[in-house]
């Protein structure tokens, strides 16, 4: 094999055996059609998009003719008027393992914001605008985090004050995904007294007088996606922009986690298949001691293992999702799922590099971002620590 970058980005699906009895033909058409869209509209301009810090508008529109943003949204608001947890994580396995997971990142910013306002917002604005966010046509992004912190959630500073005209908002947020293309922003805000009590859910518009934002600079990876930290400076909103009842927001934000943490799994999956694939195609080719790398038994044994990884992982989402379809939410197994993809990640991502030795270390090589991206997964949306936290507090080993 050649050192050539299109060449090295081929890649063998990874051989896996197990059928899945949850695999219905409209999931396997889904995946189909995503997949090809994936590979020839995708696929083909990550290195363009990645060097640009974007990804084309257009984009957004097009993934969205998926129906992929209106998963649990009625019809009236745009959405698909149906929920299916496995084909949440299909298109978040599919999209993260596109060969830049900053694309997933990039489109589905809005997914995690989508939630809350579906449920919460004014019955006008789910008519008017969500329609639109759904449909690709704007973007919308949820601001929980805030310089001071993001896995305390129940500590969060930014203040909102009741006003005779509504509220009046102080406080920063930080790395926040579509920060700076999104229209709208669900804004977590304190409220109340200290604690989990005292937090509501705000939606700001971009461009409301006290509101401004700045770019992230400087990330280690997802290049085109965008993150930016937002500015509340006595940034005036109207009484309508509380969604939801006031000091209830830290349920509303925590039940959001769930579907984020799932799809966060379920991308770790997607990433694994391209770190295996793309480096099983390398050991194929590759030969050394006079052999090919694969028929190195301590390299076979790498695939074993990282293929046993990706399997159990494939396995336990299934559980989750059909867990979740059956009108159950596995919080538990969700946090055990995120922190375990993570790591598997982290393995397989690892392995796969040193299956490519040095040309894994050069830009342009899949392995080489997927190594950039461990990290975000791991940290984002609920760190590994805390979501081990989480799930022994849910099972009960910890005080609640
Ligand atoms: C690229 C990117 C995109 C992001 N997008 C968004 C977004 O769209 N919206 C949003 O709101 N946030 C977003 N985040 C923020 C992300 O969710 C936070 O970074 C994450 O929750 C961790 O918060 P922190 O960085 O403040 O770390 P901290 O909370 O300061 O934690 C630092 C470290 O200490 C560990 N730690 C903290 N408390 C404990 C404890 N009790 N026990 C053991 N260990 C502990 C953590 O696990 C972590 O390893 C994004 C972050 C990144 C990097």
């Amino acid at each position: 094999m050649t050192g050539n970058v299109a060449e090295r980005n081929r890649r063998s699906e990874p051989e896996l055996t197990l059928t899945s009895p949850f695999m219905t033909p409209e999931r396997v058409a889904f995946r189909r059609d995503l997949g090809r869209f994936i590979a020839t509209e995708i696929a083909p301009n990550i290195e363009e998009w990645e060097r640009d810090h974007a990804v084309p508008w257009a984009l957004h529109e097009k993934v969205a003719r998926f129906g992929v943003f209106g998963f649990g949204v009625d019809e009236a608001y745009g959405g698909m008027g149906f929920d299916d947890a496995f084909m949440r994580c299909d298109y978040a396995e599919l999209m993260f393992g596109c060969g830049a997971s900053g694309v997933a990142a990039a489109v589905g910013g809005r997914m995690i914001s989508i939630g809350p306002i579906a449920q919460l917002a004014p019955e006008t604005f789910r008519r008017e605008v969500l329609p639109e966010i759904i449909a690709g046509r704007m973007s919308s992004a949820l601001a929980i985090t805030e310089p001071g912190g993001g896995s305390d959630v129940a500590s969060l500073t930014t203040r909102a004050e009741r006003t005779e005209a509504g509220w009046v908002l102080n406080g920063a947020k930080a790395y926040i995904t579509s920060g700076m293309t999104s229209r709208w922003f669900v804004v977590g805000a304190r409220t109340g007294g200290p604690g989990p009590a005292g937090i509501s859910l705000f939606l700001v518009e971009a461009g409301t007088p006290g509101f401004s934002r700045s770019p992230l600079e400087g990330k280690m990876g997802w290049h085109c996606s965008d993150q930016a930290s937002l500015f509340f400076d006595n940034c005036e909103l109207p009484p309508e922009a509380l969604i939801g009842p006031e000091n209830r927001g830290f349920l509303s934000i925590m039940n959001n986690f769930n579907y984020e943490r799932l799809a966060m799994a379920a991308g770790c999956l997607g990433m694994m298949k391209l770190c295996y694939g793309a480096a099983l195609d390398w050991a194929r080719e590759r030969r050394t001691f006079g052999q090919k790398l694969i028929e190195h038994q301590v390299i076979a044994h790498k695939f074993a293992e990282m293929s046993a990884r990706i399997d159990m992982l494939e396995t336990y989402l299934d559980r989750i999702c059909w867990t979740i379809n059956q009108g159950g939410m596995p919080v538990a197994e969700i946090s055990k799922a995120k922190f375990s993809a993570t790591k598997a990640l982290e393995y397989v991502a690892s392995e796969s590099m040193q299956v490519f030795g040095g040309v894994s270390y050069i830009r342009g090589n899949p392995v080489e971002r997927v190594w950039r991206e461990v990290k975000v997964m791991a940290i984002g949306g609920g760190s590994e620590e805390i979501m081990r936290d989480l799930a022994a507090r849910q099972m009960g080993l910890a005080g609640q």
